[in-house]
């Protein structure tokens, strides 16, 4: 069983965190400045399995819930079976609906799936998708993907990919140094919603991250 805490929750909202890995190394990631929120430990010593997940989904349920999102401390399509396996549990232990927040890159870590349809399959009825940036150059030095250069245009792929299969939402942080108008304007043309998330990071942070994105 994997050491740290697979669900968490805060009021009436509840969260599955299915892995702690991640292949962005994002500047504002909430890793870089603790190892959870709202009490929970976040941080895994490996990821869980479909079973275990579903059994700790199944432990801390409760019929208050009425927001659930996958969203852990990593990339949750890293560990795509034991979503698929969980969504599908709290499909039918509730008909709460279900939303997950991705790095959008699904199809870079699942080439011979089609993640956007099983993901419909399963029963998710919303993906947020993290954009974080307008353009290439700028999400390559702001989240350094291991996927390379070609990750961003795969991130617009899977949101296309996914707009026909449930609702669709872009967003990005709002740091200096990103032009969130020009990330809201991409998303419009794609046709999809778009939020703009608050840097959780501590003070003194955002200069260190300024740094990195200004030209030297
Ligand atoms: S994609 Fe998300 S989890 Fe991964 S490094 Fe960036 S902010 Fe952190």
């Amino acid at each position: 069983m994997s050491k740290g805490d697979l669900t968490y929750w805060r009021e009436t909202s509840f969260y599955v965190n299915p892995t702690s890995r991640c292949m962005n190394d994002c500047l504002f990631c909430v890793r870089n400045y603790g190892d959870g929120v709202f009490g929970f430990n976040l941080l895994l010593d490996g990821d869980p399995s479909p079973e275990e997940l579903v059994t700790a989904i199944e432990e801390t349920w409760n019929p208050k819930f009425d927001d659930v999102a996958i969203v852990g401390f990593g990339e949750p399509l890293l560990n795509i079976d034991a979503v698929l396996a969980g969504i599908r549990r709290i499909k039918e232990l509730s008909d709460v609906k279900v939303r997950m927040n991705t790095n959008g890159q699904g199809l870079l870590i699942h080439p011979t799936r089609d993640v956007p349809q099983e993901l419909s399959d399963s029963g998710l009825d919303r993906v947020q998708i993290s954009l974080n940036a307008p353009d290439a150059e700028t999400y390559f030095q702001l989240c350094k993907p291991k996927m390379g250069r070609g990750t961003f245009e795969s991130i617009l792929d899977f949101t296309e990919r996914c707009k026909p299969l449930m609702k669709v939402e872009l967003s990005a942080v709002n740091i200096p140094g990103v032009d969130i108008d020009a990330c809201r304007g991409l998303a419009e043309r794609l046709g999809v919603g778009f939020r703009v998330r608050v840097f959780k990071g501590p003070e003194g942070a955002i200069e260190g991250i300024l740094r990195t994105l200004s030209p030297s």
